[in-house]
């Protein structure tokens, strides 16, 4: 049996597909490829409109908290999932394939999530006046290389010394 990433990402608890584990088998999966397929690629959610000259200051920065708990919210999913994976093994990489796909794709919309917030803060920012984010989750400021071993137990081992 092969697993397959839900179009939820786990992010749902409800989901009727996988049951928020973020992970289906391929019998449930075929089925609704077809039907999420075209969705995939407009996927990507922005929550930023394409012009943001004609927002006012304010408008603007009613987008921050939405940004930011999204970020949050992913950033403890991956949390989740990095936790799942036994690093003390030697086959973890080929064991846990799904759930390293799944990390790097979550790790892509933070990104593009963090690329809105540049734009935000360009927007907002002038000479007198510089724009500091406050993060909610560990992980929601910190680009992550899942491709890097060392670089996730790192982070794991940090994230476990914060909530000491
Ligand atoms: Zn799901």
């Amino acid at each position: 049996m092969t697993v397959q990433i839900c179009s939820c990402e786990g992010l749902d608890p409800k989901c009727k597909k996988c049951f928020g584990s973020g992970y289906m088998n391929t019998q449930f999966a075929e089925k609704t490829i077809k039907a999420s397929a075209k969705k995939e690629s407009a996927k990507q959610e922005s929550f930023l409109p394409d012009t943001i000259e004609s927002l006012s200051r304010k408008e603007i920065e009613n987008f921050v908290p939405k940004i930011i708990d999204t970020l949050d919210l992913k950033s403890k999913k991956q949390m989740q999932i990095l936790h799942a994976i036994p690093f003390n093994t030697t086959t973890f990489r080929r064991d846990f394939k799904a759930k390293f796909e799944l990390l790097g794709k979550i790790e892509e919309e933070k990104q593009s999530l963090r690329n809105e917030l540049d734009v935000i803060s360009n927007a907002l920012s002038s000479s007198k006046y510089s724009v500091a984010f406050k993060y909610g989750h560990f992980l929601s400021d910190k680009v992550i290389d899942v491709t890097s071993n060392r670089e996730l137990k790192t982070l794991i081992r940090a994230y476990k010394k914060l909530k000491k």
